[in-house]
Order: structure tokens, then sequence, then C-alpha cells
């Protein structure tokens, strides 16, 4: 990863931009380009060899003025408080353009999972909980699954804050398992939320999703779940990447007649990463990790990290590239935003294309605080109709305004987000 660059840095500029076009006042400016809260902790664990380790904790709350913040815990070696901060603000615009009434916040831990044993994750996970039981909670802060963190990560969250605070908050945590308080569809709902607004964006752009090829970067919950959908309303898939934590470096798995998701999935360990020897006896060709944004591709779906589509990579997108949705959040930079932004290509902007998540999210604290649970098709057809409401409201802004679709998404949810603070009387 390029270690000059950075994401809240991203998220200011981007914000800051949309702030003048809202003529947003001084002090409106500085509370939403800053976090409201932050919080920096130690998370000592007792390793499986009796020795201690230290890791480092945050969460952050970028705002709150709509709803408790709401935002996921990232378990990753380079880990910064600015990208927590960055997410964190991205998680106010998901929420505020998806209109659903929660605001904005993120954790991480400095730590890989891949180098911990189960009992030490489980160890860091109730340390982290420990440390902050006492600023979230169901109705001022809700925690998600993340980057390297899963359904089993929230449980022990989950049950280390019902110890803590002595009752049962199942509105504490989302993305827990099924059967435990969590939501069926949750699984699948950002990678699905992805496709729903790239049918949208085909719809507009008068293409038949049979008749495109996507690349995708990443082969983790959000790339598997995009790619399903996306297979099954027709469309091919040439090519995806992923990290190889061996080799310390990431590869793209190429077919041209279409990689299966299912050959893939029986060769992928839990963290996303695909087995290049297997691989390449299936018949894949196994390229270099950036190959995946050079093919002759018509749709992009980045669905790893922040900063993989830039300067250096954007000058070799094909010229086919027709339709970007970004999967991850804040996968390109603000320069390789500019050419894309040149070349015409329609953007569906990561806090729209991925809000999927939150909104199934949201449907589980729903269901959780009644405590009856819909069937996955029910919240799945619910999670389409948030998720093309909101696509067609910010593309009507971007050609109404002649706005590019990020600064549309932009336009609504930072005015969404303005007028809560307004109502309430911050500012
Ligand atoms: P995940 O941990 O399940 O998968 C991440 C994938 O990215 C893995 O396949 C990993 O091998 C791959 N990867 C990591 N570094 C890479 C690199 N340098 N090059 C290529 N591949 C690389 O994570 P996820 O939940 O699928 O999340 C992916 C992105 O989507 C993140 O930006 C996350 O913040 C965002 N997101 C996730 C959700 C969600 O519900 N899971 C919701 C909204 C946004």
């Amino acid at each position: 990863m390029d270690k000059t660059y950075n994401p809240f840095t991203t998220a200011q500029e981007q914000f800051d931009k949309v702030a003048e076009m809202l003529n947003l006042d001084q002090a409106m400016k500085k509370m939403l380009r800053n976090s409201m809260r932050e919080y920096h902790f130690l998370i000592p664990v007792r390793m499986d060899d009796g020795s201690v380790e230290v890791f480092r904790g945050f969460r952050v709350l970028h705002n709150d003025a709509r709803g408790p913040g709401k935002g996921g815990i990232r378990f990753h070696p380079q880990e910064t408080i600015d990208t927590v901060r960055a997410l964190a603000m991205w998680m106010t615009w998901k929420c505020a353009v998806v209109d659903i009434p929660l605001g904005g916040g993120k954790g991480g831990v400095i730590c890989d999972p891949h180098n911990l044993s189960s009992r030490e994750q489980e160890l860091l996970c109730r340390g982290w909980v420990r440390q902050i039981s006492k600023n979230v909670g169901p109705l001022s802060d809700v925690p998600a699954p993340d980057v390297m963190t899963n359904a089993q990560h929230m449980l022990w969250m989950l049950d280390e804050y019902e110890t803590i605070h002595g009752a049962k908050y199942p509105g504490f945590i989302t993305g827990k398992p099924v059967g435990m308080g969590g939501s069926l569809g949750r699984k699948e709902a950002t990678g699905y939320g992805v496709i729903f607004t790239v049918r949208e964006a085909l719809k507009e752009m008068g293409v038949r999703p049979e008749d495109t090829i996507a690349s995708v970067q990443g082969f983790g919950n959000v790339a598997r779940h995009a790619i399903e959908l996306y297979q099954q309303i027709g469309g091919g898939v040439i090519a995806v990447s992923c990290w190889d934590q061996k080799d310390n470096t990431s590869y793209t798995f190429r077919k041209t007649d279409g990689v299966s998701l299912d050959e893939l999935l029986t060769i992928t360990d839990s963290f996303g990463s695909i087995d290049k020897n297997k691989a390449s006896d299936l018949g894949y060709t196994v390229l270099d990790g950036s190959a995946w944004i050079e093919q002759e591709a018509d749709i992009l779906i980045p669905a790893a990290l922040e900063n993989q589509i830039n300067a250096e990579t954007v000058s070799k997108m094909s010229q086919r590239v027709k339709l970007i949705a970004e999967g991850a959040n804040g996968p390109t930079t603000i320069e390789a935003d500019e050419t894309i932004k040149k070349r015409n290509i329609f953007l569906i902007p990561d806090f729209l294309a991925n809000a999927g998540g939150v909104t199934c999210s949201y449907f589980e604290q729903v269901q959780c605080n009644m405590n009856y649970y819909w069937t996955k098709e029910e919240t799945l057809g619910k999670l389409d109709e948030k998720m093309t409401s909101a696509f067609i409201a910010v593309s009507d802004l971007a050609r109404e305004k002649k706005l590019y679709m990020r600064d549309a998404a932009y336009v609504i949810a930072i005015d969404r987000v303005a007028k809560a603070a307004r109502y309430r009387g911050w500012v």
C-alpha cells in the first residue's frame, strides 16, 4: 500500500468540494469535516504461548445528528487512525444517502488475524469491547463487521457487552450469526446492493447485463456476493484479484470464458485468499495483483481496499470500461477520479454502491427491536427498494444538475446531515 496515501485527506477533500457547492457556513464545515468523538486505546491479550501482546484499537464517531453512529470494526495490520476517521465519515454519508436514521462511526484494531488463533481473536474482541463499552451501545454507536472481522467476532463482542451491562442488548452490534439476532440476507447485502445499483445504471445506459463483462478486485464478502448476483442477472466475470498472505502480495486470476464462483470458493481460505497453485491447475491464468484493472471489461468492481484506483493504475484501465461500481470504501483517489470523470465513465460512488451492508444492518436492528425476524426474500426485497430509490435520486440529481455521480451523492448526503445538525440547533 502507498504509505503517503491518506484516506482521511481524500474524504475531507471530497467533502470540502461539496461543502462549497452547498454554501455551508464555516461552523458547519468545521463540524462535518472532522470526527465528533475519537477513542484510542490499548488491548492487552494473553497469547497462546503465555506472552502478552498489546494491540492498539480505535473507535471514531464522525457524526450522529441523524441517529446513533453505525460502522464496522476492521482488523488490519496497516490500520491507522486516519483510515478509521475516513471510514467513519463515509459511513455518515452512506447512511444519509440511503436515508436510514443512523450516523457514521468506525472502529479498528491494528492486527493481523491470520497470525492469531481463534482463542486469541476472541480475547481481542472481548478486550476491544471492555475498553470502549461505555462509549458504544444500541442507542449511541453500533459496531458491525468489516475487513477481516466476521459474525463470530460480533458474537464474542456482543457477549462481552451483555456481560458487562448485565442484560441482553441484541441491538448493540450487527452482523451477528443468523439465529443469534442476525438478519437473513446480511451476508449477501453489500455485494447484492452493489449489483442492484449496477443493474439500475445499466438500465439508464441502455445496456443489457448479458452483454457486459466485469473485472473484480477482491474475493471477500462483498466481491463474491456481487459476482453471484451479477452472474445471475447475466453478466460474465473475466477476472478477480485477492491478497496472498503467504507471498505478501496480491494476484489476479483470469479465465477468459468466465470465472466460476463455486470453483474458486473451493480453493479460497476464510480471509478471501485464493490458492494460486490450485487456481493454475483449474485453468486460471495467474497475473500480477494490479492486472484486474487492465482487463478488457465493461465494468470494474473494486471490492478490496482503499486507494486501488490511483494515478498510476488508472492509466492502465482498458478503454472498454464504461461503468465503475465501488464496492470497497474509498478505492479511488482524487487524481484518478478526475480521469474517470474526463473519460465519461459512469461511476457509482462507494458510499452509494456499498450501502447495502449498512442498510441491512439497520434492518437487523429493526428486527432485533421487534424480536421478530423476516425471511431472506423479504429482507433482500426491502434492500432492493432502498438501494434502487437511493440510486435513482442520485442519478436524477446528477442528470438534472449535470453533476458527476460522486458529487451528486455527496450533495444529497451532506445536505441531509447538515439539515439534521441545524434542526438540532447544533450549528
Ligand atoms: P473481506 O475481508 O471479506 O475481503 C477482502 C478481500 O480483499 C479479500 O479477498 C482479500 O484477499 C482482498 N484484498 C486485500 N488486499 C488486497 C489487495 N491489495 N489486492 C487485491 N485484493 C486484496 O472484506 P469485505 O467485507 O469484502 O470488504 C471489502 C471492502 O468493502 C472494504 O473496503 C470494506 O470496507 C468495504 N465494505 C464492506 C462491507 C461489508 O458488508 N462487508 C460493507 C461496505 C463496505
